[in-house]
């Protein structure tokens, strides 16, 4: 089945977002079971490859960013998506509560530096996003503060783009009922127990304010470079189907090609 998952996933530019209007149960006709299993892999060999190129290439960087609610699986999308992914050419960046260094800084100060070198991936967990997010919800700062900062993000993305850096932002979309079904799942298994906040539990309380933050980050900064995608992720598989089906393509739109060799390589004599 060839699902064209970037074009119908993608926040189209300029298009109003509206989250009840996104079932985060889509499959976009996927089911779970041995085609799933083999389109996955093949997405994530396909990814390797591209990833072998950019790190070869050194011209450019891909950057991805990661949102979500609590629970929404930013790690275990990490976790399964990079799999196949040379670790010598990925980092990731996590970003929590500002540290009282990065908070003596503007917004961005922690992020640029972040941002990876030419040839790799990074993976931002939460991102200045956040910014616009829970700083919003949460009167962090002034209205008239965080409201400019819609433009400010835009305009920090491009000028990353210009500076060939890919940028490719998901947002996980998972249901309230979802959310709740993961924390009772943490509550119930021992193994993992040691991912419960209270602050998670408090936050659950904000849903609606989150949705209306999300849905204004998606609206204003989809950008045709720094695009947004919605990824439907009550369900797992689809989760990273979709994601790592996004990425081989993106990547595979860059056309990179090796480097020359750097010295002639039939005048090179053995001893
Ligand atoms: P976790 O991802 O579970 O480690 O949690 C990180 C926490 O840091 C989340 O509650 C985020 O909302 C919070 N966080 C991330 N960035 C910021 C920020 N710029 N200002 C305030 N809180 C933030
Ligand atoms: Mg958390």
């Amino acid at each position: 089945m060839a699902t064209n998952f970037s074009k119908e996933l993608m926040v189209k530019p300029g298009k109003k977002v509206k989250l009840a209007k996104c079932d985060p149960e889509e499959t976009l006709g996927w089911e779970k079971g041995h085609r799933m299993k083999a389109s996955l892999a093949k997405a994530i060999e396909r990814l390797d490859t591209q990833q072998y190129l950019l790190f070869a290439e050194r011209k450019r960087a891909l950057l991805i960013v990661l949102q979500s609610l609590d629970a929404g699986g930013k790690d275990g999308t990490i976790r399964h998506v990079m799999t196949g992914c040379n670790p010598q050419g990925c980092t990731v960046a996590s970003f929590r509560k500002p540290s009282a260094e990065e908070a003596a800084h503007d917004f961005l100060w922690r992020v640029h530096r972040a941002v990876p070198m030419y040839g790799d991936i990074g993976i931002f967990n939460r991102s200045h996003y956040e910014d616009v997010l829970v700083v919003r919800v949460h009167n962090l700062v002034a209205k008239e503060v965080w409201s400019r900062r819609y433009e400010q993000i835009n305009e920090f993305e491009r000028i990353l783009h210009e500076n060939n850096v890919k940028i490719l932002k998901f947002f996980l979309h998972i249901s309230k009922d979802e959310q709740k079904r993961r924390f009772r799942q943490r509550l119930d298994d021992p193994d993992r127990q040691w991912k419960i906040s209270e602050a998670d539990f408090d936050e659950r309380k904000f849903w609606d304010e989150y949705v209306e933050a999300y849905e204004d980050a998606l609206t204003k900064c989809s950008t045709p470079h720094a695009p947004w995608y919605i990824i439907p992720a009550n369900k797992k598989w689809f989760r990273n189907l979709a994601v790592s089906h996004i990425l081989a393509e993106a990547l595979e739109g860059l056309r990179m090609k090796f480097p020359a060799p750097s010295v002639d390589v039939k005048k090179l004599k053995w001893q």
